[in-house]
């Protein structure tokens, strides 16, 4: 733009850009220049919304994740071509630095399992093992089921009442938008299984955390205590936990068999890597914008869903701006995270390496969680830097995001982690309704990928990336 004419029309109080905006009421443009946030800026960011818009890159990538490497659970041979594949793909990509920071985990194998109803009507049950879980016994287990709506009926329980019993926890997550089903019913995956040793269980057995009615089903991390035992821990389908609360409702003993072969290793460390990949900043390189999905995924499916989106979105997004005909002001560093799943592994570790650089992480955003289309932008940032949030959700207004006035946002998934050390962060949330559907089972392949808005929400990544590492404004303050 011709600088004399546009100082004359400052003068005026308007802008080129401004006056077309009052013409096509862009809702991005008609608030005019914003702290941090030039009109050239505000340009480019739709420029390359719209061009993004109609690229499939994140998609592809994602498919040639689940296809070349398929599942990725920490330690298997399947998370080291992840590694390699992530570095190899940066590097094709065009980053500008791409390198790896060593993530160690110890080692947990699935083995098989086989459960079924013996008494008072025989019946076969799907069940998954959860992730971490001790096995049982080599000729498994027998003993009578004690039924708990919730885990916290079952912390209600008296001490030594369940000697010799598996407890059984059957609440069911709640289908949400937002996801928020999850957090009341996976205490009963994390907690339930050192919660039921403690009162002298001798296994564990829970309804899938997941809103499907699939005979599929869901795993996920245990954790165990310190100061309980390990007992063995499963979870059965949807179908199954509605098979053996049928049977419990006759008032008669229920009596399961389970044989879990599953196997902690604890003493053997395994190695993986975080993968980092730059976009080298033109001004302020060691400043950096930070866009996060973790690589590994569970051994069922082919994670292309959890967090093959992410990955795909991330990587994208920045190879977006990489086609930009300069650099940003700042860098932008996309982290491939290892051992998400087994909870938060390469995110803690990352921080402990990372944590004098904290400062230097100015903003960042994760995916992983659903398939369908952002709805909502929450940011956690200093209330200077708020204009420059407004004027991201601006341009990503007309993509159907509406910017949530609550600024409290402290990251997703890994950059939790890095959020709750002091990350200002933006959350992006997408429709989540079908995500519990297919989340750690064996149903989470490329199918369940929304084509199409994944274009979308790459869309939204690239714009939230490009404005935050060029706009140069502390998100802290
Ligand atoms: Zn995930
Ligand atoms: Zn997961």
């Amino acid at each position: 733009m011709n600088r004399v004419f546009q100082g004359v029309l400052s003068i005026l109080g308007l802008s080129i850009l401004g006056m077309f905006c009052v013409l096509t009421v862009n809702p991005a443009l008609s608030e005019g220049r914003v702290d941090g946030v030039s009109e050239e800026m505000q340009a480019t960011a739709i420029r390359l919304r719209d061009t993004v818009l109609k690229s499939d890159l994140s998609y592809r990538l994602d498919e040639q994740l689940t296809t070349e490497v398929g599942p990725r659970l920490v330690g298997t041979p399947g998370d080291r071509k992840g590694v390699e594949w992530a570095v190899a793909k940066m590097k094709e990509l065009g980053f500008d630095r791409v390198w790896t920071e060593e993530v160690t985990h110890v080692m947990w194998e699935r083995g098989e399992i086989e459960a079924e109803i013996i008494a008072p009507y025989p019946q076969k049950l799907v069940a998954i093992a959860l992730g971490g879980s001790v096995g049982t016994p080599e000729a498994g287990l027998k003993a009578e089921i004690v039924h708990f709506p919730s885990y916290a009926a079952l912390q209600a329980a008296a001490p030594g009442s369940l000697e010799g019993k598996i407890a059984f926890i059957s609440y069911r997550m709640e289908r949400r938008i937002d996801g928020s089903g999850y957090g009341p019913a996976v205490v009963a995956r994390t907690k339930g299984a050192s919660e039921a040793a403690r009162k002298g269980a001798l296994a564990l057995l829970i309804r899938s955390i997941g809103t499907d009615d699939n005979r599929l089903g869901h795993t996920g991390s245990v954790k165990y205590d310190a100061d309980a035992g390990k007992i063995p821990a499963a979870a059965l389908s949807n179908p199954d936990a509605d098979i053996l609360m049928a049977q419990l409702s006759r008032g008669k003993p229920v009596v399961v068999r389970l044989r879990q072969t599953s196997e902690r290793h604890d003493q053997t460390v395994i190695k993986t890597a975080n993968v980092i990949g730059e976009v080298t900043g033109r001004e302020t390189p060691e400043d950096f914008v930070v866009l996060g999905a973790h690589l590994d995924s569970w051994d069922v499916g082919t994670g292309a869903v959890d967090d093959g989106i992410g990955v795909g979105i991330t990587l994208a997004a920045a190879r977006h701006i990489l086609d930009l005909p300069e650099r940003p002001k700042r860098s932008i560093r996309v982290v491939l995270f290892a051992a998400e799943e087994v909870g938060l592994v390469g995110a803690k570790q990352y921080l402990e390496r990372h944590r004098d650089e904290l400062d230097h992480h100015v903003i960042g955003a994760e995916w992983d969680f659903g398939v369908g289309r952002i709805y909502d932008m929450r940011p956690g940032v200093g209330p200077e830097a708020l204009n420059t949030i407004r004027a991201m959700a601006g341009i990503l207004a007309p993509l159907g995001v509406s910017l949530n006035p609550d600024n409290t946002a402290k990251g997703q998934s890994d950059l939790s982690v890095l959020g709750e050390a002091g990350m200002p962060a933006v959350n992006f949330s997408p429709d989540g309704s079908l995500y519990f559907d297919y989340h750690h089972t064996e149903n989470d392949t490329l199918d369940k990928v929304d084509r199409e808005a994944m274009k979308i929400n790459t869309a939204i990544y690239t714009v939230f990336a490009y404005i935050a590492a060029e706009s140069g404004v502390d998100f802290r303050k």
